[in-house]
């Protein structure tokens, strides 16, 4: 028989947290401009200079802690982790480790088999590094994004598939989202994320060798390395060959992962208290201001919807994993009472105008007041249905209202019988060869003769009334 393995996966995701200034100096953690523009003697490291914790940044990371259920520790301590890289002007990074900020908690996923708690291991505070700009004869440092703070969330190894590892990464992104700790903006590098992979025999207790992962800048990127790794373990593993603990950056040109080191150990990083900042104790006034201030959160508004509106599993799920497309549901609701029909068109037709634009629904030219005066002129029967996506489009392109755009541009549907009767007459006398079709029983040519009319009026008659009068004439 043959042998079958499982794969056991890890994350450590880097949150960048959404503060104006750094995390020990008060220099800007602003995107975007001029190469060390944003520093000071902190964050350079120069002599004599001491770092202050950001209050700011501190909430926040409890915050994110309380939302993935960790504990809060009660003593907080920072560590020196040294290690020598010019991205690294102190030459350590001031990060925590024997003592995190908080510890043992869990963020629920989706998965094939239903909904899975996955344990985080640890959430700690550290400094982010600088930039290495590589040129063709030399390296640039671009020292700006040195001392950004950032949330460090460890997770458990509980994910036995790369799909599992994506849809981990999207639970937390939405999750930050919600909680408006971070932009999440992946292309500035506000959420990155590393990954930790072993296969091992499914008859085994033991964990395989683990290789980690780095260089994947989407949650794409991840879930292909993951699968591109698992597929070389397995076939290094069926091959007999012993495997590495190493770690292997993701070349996304290449499709595959390239041997970068051999594991380096934490005694390798030399950790030691940071004497520049004693350990202090937590107060439990500020837990519990974080606490409270938590706001409903993407696993709790999934219900809410469900019991509400009687949304089903699926469409709740799929609005609530982006928060704005949730607000925005909730804000039509105001004004147009049939959730599931406004479900259909958030997630059908809209989406579709954003996925074409490439823009998030919070920038969508057509405001909920607007998709409600839109859907209910299909229910009143002013327009059709086909013609209602047309002035979905227009609206969103030139954000006038759909009435106005219905008026201007008489879309409305002709339910005028006199109009009809004149255009219905018109095909009648056109098409004598279906006309008499129709009296020799051929029930097709009635069709053809509706779709004359239909086309005469550009879409705009009422089917069904058409339908009517024109049975009536042919009588
Ligand atoms: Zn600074």
């Amino acid at each position: 028989m043959a042998t079958v393995y499982k794969t056991t996966i890890g994350l450590e995701a880097h949150v960048q947290l959404a503060t104006i200034t750094k995390l020990f100096c008060g220099c800007k953690t602003q995107f975007g401009q001029a190469p060390n523009s944003q520093v000071c003697p902190v964050c350079l490291g120069l002599p004599g200079t001491l770092p202050v914790l950001n209050e700011r940044a501190f909430d926040l990371a409890i915050k994110t802690a309380l939302a993935l259920n960790c504990n809060i520790e009660k003593l907080i301590k920072f560590e020196r982790k040294n290690y020598f890289y010019p991205d690294l002007p102190k030459a350590y990074q001031i990060s925590q480790y024997s003592l995190p900020l908080s510890s043992n908690g869990f963020l629920e996923i989706e998965t094939e088999n239903g909904v899975h708690k996955i344990g985080i291991t640890r959430a700690h505070l550290e400094e982010d590094a600088g930039k290495l700009i590589h040129k063709q004869d030399c390296s640039l440092v671009d020292y700006n994004r040195g001392g950004t703070p950032l949330l460090e969330i460890v997770s458990e190894p509980q994910l036995h598939s790369p799909q599992e590892a994506y849809n981990y990464l999207v639970a937390l992104k939405t999750l930050l989202e919600y909680l408006e700790v971070s932009d999440c903006n992946m292309e500035e590098g506000s959420l990155r994320c590393d990954a930790n992979i072993s296969v091992s025999r499914s008859d085994s207790a033991k964990l395989g060798v683990k290789v980690e992962l780095k260089n994947m800048n989407s949650f794409k990127g991840v879930r292909s390395a993951l699968s591109f790794e698992e597929g070389r373990i397995t076939e290094l593993l069926k091959k007999g060959k012993t495997i590495t603990q190493e770690t292997r950056l993701w070349n996304v040109e290449q499709n595959k992962t390239l041997l970068m080191r051999a594991k380096e150990e934490s005694h390798d990083y030399r950790y030691f208290p940071e004497p520049d900042l004693v350990p202090f104790a937590v107060e439990k006034e500020r837990v519990k201001r974080m606490k409270d201030s938590l706001p409903e959160l993407p696993a709790q508004r999934k219900k809410r919807l469900m019991t509400d509106y009687k949304l089903s599993e699926y469409d709740s799920s799929v609005l609530t994993s982006n928060k704005k497309m949730a607000d925005y549901l909730e804000e039509c609701l105001k004004f147009y009472k049939n959730p599931k029909v406004l479900a259909n068109w958030i997630m059908g037709n809209i989406s579709s105008e954003l996925n074409k634009r490439k823009i998030d629904i919070s920038a969508l030219g057509l405001k909920p007041a607007g998709l409600a005066s839109l859907l209910k002129m299909i229910d009143q029967g002013e327009i059709s249905g086909k013609i209602a996506k047309d002035v979905l489009a227009q609206a969103i392109e030139t954000g006038f209202p759909p009435e106005k755009i219905v008026k201007s541009k008489g879309l409305a549907q002709i339910k005028d019988t006199d109009t009809l009767e004149k255009i219905i007459k018109e095909v009648i006398s056109k098409n004598e060869k279906s006309v008499s079709d129709y009296k020799s029983g051929k029930s097709n040519a009635a069709m053809f003769l509706v779709g004359q009319v239909m086309k005469q009026t550009k879409g705009k008659a009422n089917p069904q009334l058409v339908n009517k009068l024109l049975k009536r004439y042919l009588a």
